[in-house]
C-alpha cells in the first residue's frame, strides 16, 4: 500500500482541494449568471424587435462562449494562467527545475545487481544522483525481455541506496504501483501509458514525484491533459519529459520535437526534460541533442548507459557504454557553464 503523506504533500493535496472547490464555486456562479441572462432576455424580449432581439441572443452566445473558454484555459492546473510560479520536483535534494540541468542516466533495463552497480558508480563519479532502470519493461512483442520485476527493482533500489541515489523507474498498472511503491523514488509513466488514464490517477493519489513521457504520437495538448489527470488527483511533482514522436523519418528513431520544450515551458509550470536516447535512438545524436535541449530551456536530459551494451537485454543500439557516457559528461560539463545557463535563462 502507498505510505502514508507527509504534512508537505498534505499541504499540496489541500491546496489543490482549495482550488478544486473555488473552480467549482466559480462555475456555479457563473451558471447563476448565466440564469439571470436567460431570465433578462425574456424581458427585453417584450421590448425589443425581432431583429433587435436575435441578434442581442447571438451576442449573449459569443460572450458565453469566450467566458467558458477562459475559464477553461485559465483553471486547468497545469497552465501558467492558474500558477505562474515554476514548479521545482525535489527529488531526494535534486531540485528539478531551479535552473539548472540535471541528469537522469543508467541502463534501459535492470538486468542484474553487478550491471546496475558498475554504472552507478560510474554516474556517482560525476556526482549523478538521479538512478533510472526499468524493471516492468513495456516490449512491443511478448516475447522480447519484459524485465526482472520486483526482483530487478530490489536490485535497482538496493544499489541507489548504497550509493545514496534515487530510483527513478516505469510503472504500468496500478497494482504495480502498490508493489513496488516503497521502492522508488519517482514513478515513470512510459510513452505508452501517457494514456492510461487509472494509472495516471493512481500515480495522482501518491505524493510520489512522476516522471510523465510524451506518448508516441501525442500531441502537446494530450500531453499537458494527461499531466492534468495527475495535478488533479493532488499531486503536483510532475515532470514532462519530451521523448520524440511518430514521424515518416527513418534516419533517428522517433522525432525529437524540441520545440515542445518552450511551448510545454510557456504552458505549463512543471519542469521539462528531454530523453535523448529514445528520441533520437543514436548515441552519435545524444550531445548535440543535449546541448540543444539544455539551450532551448530543458531543466534535465535522460540518456541510458550500460556497461556492455552490446549484450544488453533491450534497446543495445542505444546505451552508451561507460567510456561513452564519461565523454557525453564531459562535453556537457564544458557546455553547461554559468555563463551559458545564464544566457539561455536570460
Ligand atoms: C524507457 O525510458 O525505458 C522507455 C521505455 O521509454 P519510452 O516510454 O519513452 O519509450
Ligand atoms: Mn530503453
Amino acid at each position: 500500500m502507498p505510505a502514508e503523506r507527509n504534512p508537505k504533500d498534505e499541504l499540496v493535496n489541500i491546496n489543490h482541494e482549495l482550488a478544486f472547490l473555488l473552480r467549482k464555486r466559480s462555475e456555479l456562479l457563473d451558471a447563476q449568471s448565466a440564469e439571470e441572462c436567460k431570465r433578462r432576455m425574456k424581458e427585453a424580449a417584450s421590448i425589443f424587435d425581432g431583429d433587435t432581439y436575435d441578434a442581442l441572443q447571438a451576442l449573449l452566445k459569443d460572450i458565453e462562449k469566450m467566458q467558458s473558454n477562459t475559464i477553461k484555459t485559465h483553471s486547468l492546473l497545469y497552465s501558467r494562467k492558474s500558477q505562474r510560479k515554476q514548479t521545482v520536483v525535489d527529488v531526494n535534494g535534486n531540485l528539478i527545475g531551479d535552473g539548472n540541468c540535471h541528469f537522469i542516466m543508467g541502463p534501459c533495463s535492470v538486468e542484474s545487481v553487478e550491471q546496475v552497480n558498475q554504472t552507478a558508480s560510474e554516474m556517482k563519479k560525476r556526482g549523478l544522483q538521479l538512478l533510472r532502470g526499468g524493471a516492468f519493461k513495456p516490449r512491443t512483442s511478448p516475447y522480447d525481455f519484459q524485465g526482472l520485476g520486483m526482483e530487478g527493482l530490489r536490485s535497482l533500489s538496493k544499489t541507489a541506496r548504497d550509493h545514496q541515489m534515487a530510483v527513478v523507474t516505469e510503472i504500468m498498472s496500478p497494482s504495480q504501483l502498490e508493489e513496488a511503491y516503497d521502492l522508488l523514488d519517482v514513478i515513470q509513466i512510459g510513452a505508452r501509458n501517457m494514456q492510461n488514464f487509472e494509472l495516471l490517477k493512481a500515480v495522482g493519489r501518491t505524493g510520489k514525484p512522476v516522471l510523465l513521457k510524451r506518448g508516441l504520437a501525442a500531441t502537446i495538448k494530450e500531453f499537458m491533459l494527461a499531466a492534468e489527470y495527475i495535478l488533479r488527483e493532488g499531486n503536483n511533482h510532475v515532470i514532462l519529459c519530451e521523448r520524440g514522436i511518430r514521424t515518416f523519418g527513418t534516419e533517428t528513431r522517433n522525432t525529437l520535437d524540441i520545440s515542445s520544450v518552450p511551448i510545454l515551458k510557456q504552458e505549463t509550470h512543471l519542469p521539462v526534460i528531454v530523453d535523448v536516447a529514445h528520441s533520437t535512438g543514436r548515441k552519435d545524436l545524444f550531445i548535440p541533442a543535449a546541448k540543444a535541449a539544455v539551450a532551448i530551456g530543458a531543466d534535465g536530459v535522460m540518456a541510458e548507459v550500460h556497461p556492455n551494451p552490446v549484450s544488453a537485454l533491450s534497446d543495445a543500439g542505444q546505451q552508451m557504454n561507460h567510456q561513452e557516457f564519461h565523454d557525453f559528461m564531459d562535453a556537457m560539463e564544458h557546455f553547461l557553464t554559468p555563463k551559458t545557463l545564464a544566457a539561455i535563462h536570460q
